[in-house]
């Protein structure tokens, strides 16, 4: 271990060390002081604030407090929340809002926010998203499309009502999207399986950094400085699939705070909690303090997939995930993705790789060939263009329009002929999606004799409405207008018989 500036670790790099390493940073003191070295607190202290900073940063976006004044003025109201145990419940109307405004009723085609005195509803919150549903009774239907929570303790139902008149005092049934409740819950259940198998395998300076829970699939961020290893991944998904079928309960405990923390809970840093907290173990493979809904035996997960694994910020990753049904689906999709190459290639899978590798192998041997045969064609084409070459005063200059070429061909062209003639001037030219692009070279006896190609290039691209430029032996450039391109190579030669004469 090396120390910067003489007998004092820097402290990101003893942050280093806890952070990426685990090592405690009691410990790093301990083995420094031995031999007489000690630690920059002050560095480790603000690089410690950084990195909860950056947690606290990813997070924010997902826990965007959702609150308009309205509710705040409504402070009589709370909702009592019983979706924990129940899918359906009847309730009270306690407020309707309309347009940001407290409204006596809603009728078909109104959307609406409706606060009940009683729901099983969960409300968007520690990543979770709302639940979707239906409140209704005999006289009118709503279809519920999420729930928020706002001043305090007031559920917001969100949605539109489809048939008759909800008025606020009205019983109705609250009864909410059991399926999608249920994938919510198995993609809950697994990501406090994942945080655990994260912390196994990866290490203890893992710490939650965000989460994002949807019916359809999680988001986990986790504070780590790099990438996972595709063979890291594998593990952790082995790891999250055989807890699922151990078949492991899931239960809940009330408790407060401290006794949470005591017994070893996995809590968020700086998220609020209440005195009395919940607890959803997993045996004793993990304990966080949580207010999410959750299968009650892993085995209901089914099945976990990671799809992605990327990073969102500095020191922290992200992993999203499938489970369930939608594991299979992922899995499904991968399917129809292979039967798709399995037609376009016209083999079966298993030969699938090594066509692929036979084909790149192809592609390699083809362009090879096309450089040969290109070769052979600039060969060929140097022949015409060495007996049409002109004699200015003993420098040979040959100029020519070229479309079959590019502008490497052209260079290639331009060498055969400087090696054909030992004093020569060349100036090409091609067009490609109306454009002119310009090529001019001279051998070192001409550049010696007053030549300079860049300044012609340069002149010639302007008389094409363009520009270029470049060496007294090798130049080029663009002209945009195509008229001008006879002229511009008729203004080469002028310019170099006027230097050569
Ligand atoms: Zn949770």
């Amino acid at each position: 271990m090396k120390a910067s500036g003489g007998n004092v670790l820097d402290g990101i790099k003893a942050f280093k060390l806890y952070d990426t390493y685990g090592f405690p940073i009691e410990l790093t003191k301990e083995i420094l002081n031995e031999s007489g070295m000690s630690i920059d607190e002050n560095g480790y202290q603000q690089e410690l604030e950084k990195q909860r900073l950056r947690a606290r940063n990813s997070r924010k976006e997902d826990n965007a407090l959702w609150e308009k004044d309205i509710y705040s003025t409504m402070k009589d109201i709370e909702t009592k929340f019983i979706g924990y145990d129940v899918f359906k419940s009847d309730a009270k109307v306690l407020a309707i809002i309309k347009d940001n405004e407290i409204v006596d009723s809603a009728e078909a085609g109104e959307e609406v926010n409706i606060i009940l005195d009683t729901t099983p509803f969960y409300a968007e919150s520690g990543g979770q998203v709302g639940d979707s549903g239906v409140i209704k009774n005999e006289d009118v239907y709503i279809n519920i499309k999420d729930c928020k929570k706002a001043g305090g303790n007031k559920f917001i139902h969100i949605g539109t009502v489809e048939r008759g008149i909800l008025n606020v005092g009205d019983t109705v049934e609250a009864i909410i999207d059991e399926r999608s409740r249920m994938s919510t819950a198995r993609n809950h259940t697994a990501t406090h399986l994942l945080h655990s198998a994260l912390r196994k395998f990866i290490g203890d300076h893992v710490h939650q950094a965000g989460s994002l829970v949807t019916p359809e699939r999680l988001r986990f961020d986790f504070t780590h400085y790099q990438g996972l290893a595709p063979d890291e991944i594998k593990t952790i998904e082995d790891e999250v699939n055989k807890k699922i079928y151990e078949s492991i309960d899931v239960s809940v405990d009330i408790m407060s705070q401290d006794e949470a923390i005591k017994k070893g809970a996995m809590a968020l840093f700086q998220e609020k909690y209440g005195d009395m907290v919940r607890v959803v173990n997993i045996s004793d493979y993990s304990k966080e303090l949580c207010g999410g809904t959750h299968v009650t035996n892993t085995i209901q997960v089914g099945a976990f997939k990671i799809i992605a694994e990327s990073g969102v910020a500095a020191g922290v990753r992200r992993i999203e995930a499938v489970t369930g049904l939608g594991a299979l689906e992922f899995l499904n999709k991968k399917g129809e993705l292979i039967s798709n190459i399995e037609q376009i290639l016209k083999v079966n899978e298993k030969d699938i790789v090594n066509r692929i590798a036979d084909l790149s192998q192809t592609i390699k041997d083809l362009e090879r060939q096309l450089e040969q045969l290109k070769s052979k064609v600039v060969i060929s084409m140097s022949d015409k263009l060495i007996n049409s070459a002109e004699d200015i005063s003993g420098v040979k200059f040959v100029s020519a329009i070229l479309n079959d070429l590019d502008v490497d061909e052209l260079k290639m062209m331009g060498d055969i002929l400087k090696d054909k003639f030992k004093s020569a001037v060349i100036i090409f030219a091609t067009t490609k999606d109306q454009k002119i692009n310009f090529v001019g070279m001279a051998t070192k006896d001409a550049v010696e004799r007053g030549i300079n190609v860049g300044n012609i290039i340069k002149e010639i691209c302007r008389v094409a409405d363009g520009k270029g430029g470049g060496r007294a032996d090798m130049a080029q450039g663009v002209g945009n207008n195509l008229e001008k391109i006879n002229i511009a190579i008729e203004a080469s030669r002028s310019l170099i018989v006027e230097k050569l004469q």
